[in-house]
């Protein structure tokens, strides 16, 4: 079964609904193909008790700006699901779910689309699949002894669906310092592996971290910014929205309880090792703090805002174990959470850098009527997230409509 579209969708995220939105506005007509459902990576690849870690009041969808009750609070996932389907359903999104696009190649003068039992041609296309795609798993995860349980962040959904035991999280972004928490909190025993991240403070000067973010330009930095083009992979900060928000870094956790390891370095029988690197990393991210802080200063001065003050803690100097016995310690699961790498080994088109990123400007690739959105990095530092990837879905919107003319 073949059949035709003018402009085809791939993804019904926020980054494929918020394209469709402004294609709605100018009225192209256009397909959403999903995968599973509306906001599906919402649904099915976050923990129970996932909340937002951005406020309320940085949602800023198009045509659906937060002004809910709570701006200051975290959507917990159910409310954030239910609140990307209304959107959906508020502009009549044309999705197409259970439409997995399995291979994207030049065809019939445009595009031609598999899906597991058609073909569509489409005139332009716009892959929108995620900004986290393929989960990574660093070097020496394939030595993990087979009778310990492995999971991926994204297929955990809490402590109690957790084999009994001790767990072992590795990676310590923004996810894994959350998860360390949460499964700390429910009774167990908790290693976390930690590598390099800044982390932030939840509120400075009474306002929200993110709120200074904002405020200072820190989320509108261009990837020409970065020290590199590695640090895309760089993670989120550490801090969390549970319980109306809190600080959640590396001292945190140490307090709590939570025992900090450096980097996981492979196993070895049932024994696992782990680099002597903590301090490194606990630097690392108060050195980037103080940036981030520099940042908003000067991104304050022109404003004749007065800048956050931040007392820097001491340097946090643990001595960390480099080597668990997984009998002995009583390691009954691992959680993944080493970060993300781009997935677009379906797009037939060579617009990749070396990386695998989608080499674009502004969304639009070399391939006329070839378009990516939600991408990390791909305008600005906010492009992947609820606050930015509407000002980038109306700039690939207006290329598309252009295009036409
Ligand atoms: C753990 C975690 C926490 C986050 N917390 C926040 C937060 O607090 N605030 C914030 O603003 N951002 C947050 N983000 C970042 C960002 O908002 C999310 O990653 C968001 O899901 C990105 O939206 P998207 O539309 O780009 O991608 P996705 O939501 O992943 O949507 C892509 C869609 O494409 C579909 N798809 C994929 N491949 C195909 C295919 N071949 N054919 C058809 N369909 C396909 C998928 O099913 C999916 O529905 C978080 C990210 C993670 C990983």
């Amino acid at each position: 079964m073949e059949r035709s579209v003018d402009v085809a969708i791939i993804g019904g995220g926020q980054a494929g609904l918020a394209t469709s939105w402004h294609l709605n506005q100018a009225n192209v007509d256009h397909v959403v193909l999903e995968s599973g459902r509306v906001g599906e990576t919402w649904r099915s690849r976050r923990w129970d008790s996932f909340c937002l870690v951005t406020p309320n009041e940085f949602i800023h969808l198009p045509g659906a700006k937060y002004d809910g009750p709570d701006p200051d609070g975290f959507l917990p996932l159910a409310e954030l699901v239910a609140y990307i389907q209304s959107w959906a359903d508020s502009f009549g999104a044309p999705v197409e779910g259970n439409s997995t696009v399995t291979k994207l190649e030049a065809g019939g003068g445009g595009f031609r689309l598999t899906l597991a039992s058609s073909t569509i041609k489409a005139r332009t296309v716009v892959v929108a699949t995620g900004a986290y795609q393929q989960p990574y798993r660093p070097a020496g995860a394939e030595s993990l002894p087979k009778d310990v349980v492995q999971l991926l962040a994204e297929e955990f959904t809490n402590p109690a669906a957790l084999p009994p035991g001790a767990v072992l999280v590795v990676g310590s972004g923004q996810t894994g310092c959350q998860l360390a928490e949460e499964i700390h909190e429910s009774g167990r025993k908790v290693f976390l592996a930690c590598g390099r991240c800044i982390w932030v403070p939840r509120r400075m000067d009474g306002r929200d971290v993110f709120g200074w973010m904002v405020e200072s330009g820190f989320l509108d930095r261009t990837p020409d910014q970065l020290p590199s083009p590695a640090a895309r992979l760089l993670g989120n900060p550490q801090t969390t929205g549970h319980g109306k928000g809190h600080d959640l870094n590396y001292r945190v956790l140490h307090d709590l309880g939570v025992e900090l390891l450096g980097r996981y370095a492979g196993a070895d029988g049932s024994k696992l090792h782990f680099a002597d690197d903590l301090a490194a990393s606990v630097d690392f991210g108060d050195a980037r703090l103080v940036d981030l802080l520099k940042f908003i200063e000067a991104g304050c001065a022109p404003k004749g805002i007065t800048p956050p003050t931040v007392d820097m803690p001491p340097p946090l100097r643990v001595k960390t174990r480099t080597e668990l016995d997984v009998a002995k310690d009583g390691i009954g699961s691992v959680i993944w959470t080493s970060g993300y790498r781009p997935d677009y080994g379906w797009v037939k088109f060579p617009v990749f850098d070396s990386m695998g990123f989608p080499q674009q400007v502004d969304g639009c690739t070399t391939v006329p009527g070839l378009y990516f959105m939600g991408v990390h990095w791909m305008r600005k530092g906010k492009s992947s997230i609820l606050y930015g990837v509407g000002e980038d879905a109306g700039i690939v919107a207006r290329h598309i409509v252009e295009s036409r003319t």
